[in-house]
């Protein structure tokens, strides 16, 4: 993409009411724009390195057999009362009346219209075990909405659902899904650490994922020579000495909890009629567990945890663009190394503007963090370009003959 033709603006100051750095940064390099609080548009630069988060969020999920699929947003009151949840939920749920009076609400997670649907199609034994998810928007009135895209009244989430005859095949499976989660962390640039958890319905817990940072709205004590860690809110003597933790031993941090998974054994499908014939002909609730990510929450975890005093620093995987190109009254040169990378599937972002300076067009490159930074300009020799990472100091000057095999 040419610069001088982006969509959006950088801004040089962030918002005065944005206090959360991963908003400030996301909002000066134009990836989103703040509609009201807790709710973002995303830019195009955004919605390029969101839409890079949900495809590897969506491998690992396809790669343990998960399927996708798209539920609505729209929910019927009646799925809700069948587990007791549509007065319970009404402090996080949005919730309305139509023309005739008829109630509806908008989904802040699925398990009960999950649960529903699997009756269609799930009968017997035969048809167990089972995976879906979507990677779809939530709403949640959520009271404090003040810290970027962590927390977001509109927002996406990736749920996936595991349908089981047994609490002894979905155990494994589980775990399974859990490691995936590992994965997906890793690959897109942050430690999470698993993290034990209340919620479990049909266990003793359920599984966060926690990214240590200052602005996390989450108490943790790391285990680190396990790299485990425990919630403040089920740090108890009795939990400790069940995991055989020593209390001294775990350091408290704040941290982020990006993914959370969760054993809900017959909860929704006993009240919502989701069952299966056994072998034996003897029918039996659906043993459920959900799965849940944020990727709208991962993105700005990724820039609280990685940025510097100039701007973000993304990791490879998700950077808007793999280089940004810049161009100092160079532009015949850059232009060839810009169409050069094109044809070489190498996504580059290059600023051709003719009226911004060099220290300008600098800035913008630190702030949108691409991983590499290319600088064609006059003090070189023709067949030269300087090369920087962004996540270091030091640039370099090398031949543009070897740029593919730098960039590789
Ligand atoms: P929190 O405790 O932070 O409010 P939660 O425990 O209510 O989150 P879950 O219901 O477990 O959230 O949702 C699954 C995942 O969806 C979370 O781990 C998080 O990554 C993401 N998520 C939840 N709420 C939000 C939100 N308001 N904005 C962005 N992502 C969210
Ligand atoms: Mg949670």
């Amino acid at each position: 993409m040419k610069f001088s033709q982006s969509f959006t603006r950088t801004l040089k100051e962030a918002p005065s009411d944005e206090t959360a750095v991963n908003a400030q940064f996301l909002i000066r390099g134009g990836f989103i724009s703040k509609v009201m609080a807790g709710v973002y548009e995303y830019m195009p630069l955004g919605w390029r390195v969101l839409g890079k988060i949900n495809n590897i969020i969506r491998e690992e999920m396809n790669n343990v057999g998960g399927q996708e699929l798209y539920m609505s947003v729209f929910q019927n009151k009646e799925t809700w009362q069948a587990t007791g949840r549509w007065e319970s939920a009404k402090e996080v749920m949005y919730q309305f009346k139509d023309f005739n009076g008829k109630e509806y609400g908008l989904g802040f997670t699925h398990e009960e219209p999950l649960a529903s649907v699997a009756r269609r199609f799930i009968n017997s034994y035969k048809d167990l075990p089972k995976a879906v998810y979507q990677i779809q928007t939530k709403f949640r009135n959520e009271a404090r909405a003040k810290s970027g895209l962590l927390r977001g009244r509109e927002f996406l989430m990736k749920d996936l659902y595991s349908f089981h005859t047994t609490q002894e095949d979905l155990d494994p499976y589980y775990e399974k899904v859990a490691d995936a989660y590992a994965r997906i962390f890793e690959r897109v640039g942050v430690k999470a650490i698993r993290t034990f958890a209340s919620g479990g319905l049909f266990s003793k817990f359920s599984d966060e994922f926690q990214v240590v940072a200052e602005i996390g709205e989450d108490m943790i004590y790391v285990n680190e020579k396990e790299n485990r860690a425990i919630n403040k809110e089920i740090n108890t003597d009795e939990v400790l000495q069940g995991l055989g933790w020593d209390k001294k031993s775990l350091v408290e941090k704040s941290a982020i909890e990006v993914g959370n998974i969760f054993k809900l054994g017959t909860k929704f499908s006993e009240p919502l009629g989701l069952t299966y014939t056994d072998a034996e002909g003897v029918s039996k609730p659906v043993v459920m567990a959900s799965y849940g990510i944020g990727p709208g929450r991962v993105m700005g975890t990724i820039v609280e945890v990685s940025h510097d005093s100039q701007g973000m620093i993304w990791p490879e995987a998700v950077a808007p663009f793999k280089v940004h190109l810049i161009s100092l009254n160079k532009n015949t040169e850059a232009e060839e190394i810009y169409n050069n990378l094109k044809s070489s599937n190498t996504e580059v972002i290059y600023d051709d503007r003719e009226d911004k300076s060099a220290g300008e067009k600098f800035a913008d490159a630190d702030l949108i963090g691409c991983p590499w930074r290319l600088v064609v300009s006059g003090r070189m020799e023709a067949n030269e370009v300087e090369i920087k990472k962004r996540s270091e100091k030091e640039s370099r000057i090398v031949k543009i003959s070897e740029l593919s095999s730098i960039l590789k």
